[in-house]
């Protein structure tokens, strides 16, 4: 893994290669974002740029110690996570962990471990931590993972470097996707929804959303002031609890956003495998007026997002999509 194969996290890609470059890098960092951000790629892009033999500030990729780290085996490497059927980290890996860094490297410059999820150590490991995070035996590198540094404790987080990773990009998601050997079109179905996770997009179950995009499509289509039914039996079938509540509200604005593209004369869509019944939703209304709605479904996110019912918002919403479809 090179920074060259990291997409995206330009900033943090640069500050730590010239962290290298200088002989500078921290003791300790904390990696915050969203998993399949590419915190974890950074990170061993970062060890293996620090044991490779022959370039100062990236990974060469052909050095033995570049293959071991590519293979998974270099014996000064390691992540701690919590052990299969267990919650947490428990403060006995955290001592294990510590022992090892106290003994010579095998043959790296010095020793290097991940810790993934750190939110997940119990306070005892925590607690254990510190002393490490500060002196590092033997100068080891210690990485820390998290989807939420608020979780940590400030002691610990106040004796790491702070990085914080943005979710990826569409069009890095839409890359990373099909480097994993998804069609082009299964990555552009899943990649709205993701959050910028290549991890979420990669979960989330293809089939079962295809069906539930078509049966928003089709209900929204439908919508009718005049046929109230319309609107109160399309927001029974499409709430749900409220995490599935967001997911619609994430397609609808996917699906909103495009038909503005589309108004606007820009033909270039997310969703093109939808592009038939999206340009109905765009040839509906004027360009302002399809930009209203889209407020009104970020609005109706927020709402959700603050505890809101789900199906009322989504009566509310839908009235709201409804005045202006053709009856
Ligand atoms: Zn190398």
């Amino acid at each position: 893994m090179s920074f060259a194969d990291i997409l995206g996290h330009d900033r943090i890609r640069e500050v730590l290669q010239r962290s290298l470059r200088n002989g500078k890098t921290a003791h300790s960092y904390l990696f915050e974002g969203v998993c399949g951000s590419g915190r974890g790629k950074t990170a061993r892009a970062l060890i293996q740029a620090l044991f490779c033999t022959v370039l100062g500030d990236d990974a060469c990729g052909t050095c033995s110690s570049c293959r071991k780290i590519a293979s998974g085996n270099h014996p000064d490497i390691h992540t701690i996570s919590p052990l299969p059927d267990k919650r947490d980290i428990s403060i006995e890996q955290l001592r294990a962990m510590q022992r090892d860094l106290a003994l010579r490297p095998y043959e790296a410059p010095r020793k290097a471990c991940i810790i993934d999820p750190a939110e997940r150590m119990s306070v005892g490991a925590a607690n254990s931590l510190l002393k490490t995070l500060e002196e590092p035996p033997g100068n080891a590198l210690i990485i820390l993972l998290t989807e939420n540094a608020g979780l940590l404790l400030s002691t610990v987080r106040s004796r790491c470097q702070l990085f914080r990773f943005a979710p990826l990009s569409l069009e890095h998601l839409l890359t990373l996707l099909t480097q994993n050997g998804l069609s082009p079109e299964s990555a552009a179905l899943l990649a709205p929804m993701a959050g910028g996770s290549v991890q979420k997009a990669l979960e989330l179950d293809n089939e079962s959303l295809v069906a539930r995009r078509e049966s928003v499509l089709s209900n929204v289509g439908k919508l009718n002031l005049n046929r109230i039914a319309t609107i109160f039996d399309a927001a029974e079938e499409l709430s749900g609890n409220r995490e599935k509540t967001l997911e619609l509200l994430d397609m609808l604005l996917s699906f909103y956003r495009d038909a503005v593209h589309l108004g606007a004369g820009n033909a270039d869509i997310v969703n093109g495998s939808s592009r038939r019944e999206i340009e109905l939703l765009a040839s509906r209304r004027s360009l302002p007026k399809n930009l209203e709605l889209l407020e009104a479904i970020s609005e109706t996110r927020r709402a959700v997002q603050r505890n809101a019912n789900s199906k009322l918002a989504l009566d509310h919403l839908f009235m709201i999509l409804a005045d202006g479809n053709k009856s």
